[in-house]
């Protein structure tokens, strides 16, 4: 069978791959510790759980609209105004299949052949992949520890063109859990003003942020930012609901919108009716206690692990404000973050993820999403790992 050329565009997922194989690994009976997964190892709440059953016995197992049901999308918008203080309606709210494939649909919607796109790296795997496949250019912005890898309005003002049509922002980062404040995210808007410049603002991590600091969302810090930006999140990583698939997309143009749930119309109809039900209970706020619960266990975790790799002579990482990763500067030991965790995984069956799945040589990811006890383990096997090779 011929592939379509197009699909020689399109990498497959280094972290899903590396965690499918620490899994097949683990199922063969090998000593494994994965902290390559992007995924709360809690169980999501029963508030939740609960809603969707409610749900499935009422009978709402049928499609709905496109775009999602009024009340979840209805949730959404008064979650926006409650936290943010931004101010959307019914027909600029588009529910996808989780916030990856939100991103699929936005990229789809608005890049045409040739069009740049500007992303901070580090950054998620999947951004670059998604403007190569829709015909796009990325243009990456490289940063380090010494801004927190944030980037500057210096740094953007270079990077943009005639051709720049995007610039993705991820606060909280992932791999770095770096959040831009209230006056950083001002100071991009000054150089982004009278550009037609959309900000795609990816917001998974927000209610995971650390040190007492506080999140602030890209749409609300000015009314120029709000009225370019498009502000993607959902319930994955907050709520503990990977699997539920569950994504959302916030515009003050109900034109992007309407584009989103055309192509959605025709590829994937409809998010689940169930999962659409429960997000209403999660969005409103019920399982608030839950989140917070999760997100001080992750504090703690992050607390031990950025210590423990801090300890490490030849390791170092910066402490993240947000998100459930370390992004681990291994440069004083090698500078082949593929080989070191290969070598890492065979030595010691601990599953880290290179930098270079992020754009990035020189660190590798570890997710702190998993519990205490496999954290001090697995960094007590990367010590030796280190220590002895
Ligand atoms: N955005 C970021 C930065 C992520 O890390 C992820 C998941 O890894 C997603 C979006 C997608 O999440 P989901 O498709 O589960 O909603």
């Amino acid at each position: 069978m011929k592939i379509a050329d197009r699909m020689e565009k399109l990498a497959p997922s280094l972290t899903l791959s590396i965690t499918a194989l620490a899994n097949d690994l683990k199922a063969q009976g090998k000593d494994i510790l994965s902290f390559s997964a992007g995924e709360p190892d809690f169980d999501t709440p029963q508030v939740v759980k609960d809603a969707a059953i409610k749900a499935i016995n009422e009978g709402k197992t049928k499609y709905t609209a496109v775009e999602g049901i009024k009340q979840t999308k209805q949730a959404i918008i008064n979650k926006l105004k409650k936290d943010h203080n931004l101010d959307y309606k019914l027909d600029g709210i588009v529910i996808s299949n989780g916030a990856k494939h939100s991103l699929f649909n936005l990229a789809q919607a608005l890049i045409d052949e040739g069009d740049e796109v500007i992303i901070p790296s580090p950054y998620w795997v999947t951004y670059p992949e998604l403007v190569v496949y829709s015909g796009g250019i990325p243009v990456f912005i490289e940063t380090d520890e010494h801004t927190d890898f944030k980037i500057t309005a210096k740094q953007l003002k270079e990077a943009i063109t005639p051709k720049t049509k995007i610039l993705m922002l991820n606060s909280p980062s992932n791999p770095t859990g770096s959040v831009y404040s209230k006056e950083e995210l001002l100071e991009l808007a000054e150089v982004l003003k009278g550009t037609n410049i959309i900000v795609l603002s990816d917001e998974m991590y927000e209610k995971l942020i650390y040190k007492g600091k506080k999140f602030t969302a890209t749409a609300e810090v000015s009314e120029d930012m709000y009225n370019r930006t498009v502000t993607i999140n959902g319930l994955s990583k907050s709520v503990a609901m990977t699997g539920w698939r569950f994504g959302y997309v916030a515009c003050p143009d109900a034109k992007l919108a309407k584009a989103m749930s055309k192509l959605q119309g025709q590829v994937t109809s409809n998010v689940n009716s169930m999962t659409q039900y429960a997000a209403i209970v999660a969005l409103e706020g019920d399982a608030d206690k839950d989140i917070e619960m999760m997100r001080i266990e992750f504090e703690k975790r992050k607390d031990y692990a950025v210590k423990a790799i801090n300890d490490i002579e030849k390791l170092s990482c910066f402490d993240p404000d947000g998100a459930f990763y370390l992004f681990i500067n291994i440069k004083k030991f090698s500078n082949d973050s593929m080989k070191f965790c290969a070598d890492l995984l065979e030595s010691k069956g601990v599953a880290l993820v290179p930098g270079l799945a992020f754009g990035m040589e020189g660190y590798v990811r570890l997710s702190f999403a998993t519990s205490m006890e496999n954290i001090k383990d697995g960094i007590n096997r990367i010590k030796d790992f280190v220590e002895n090779n």
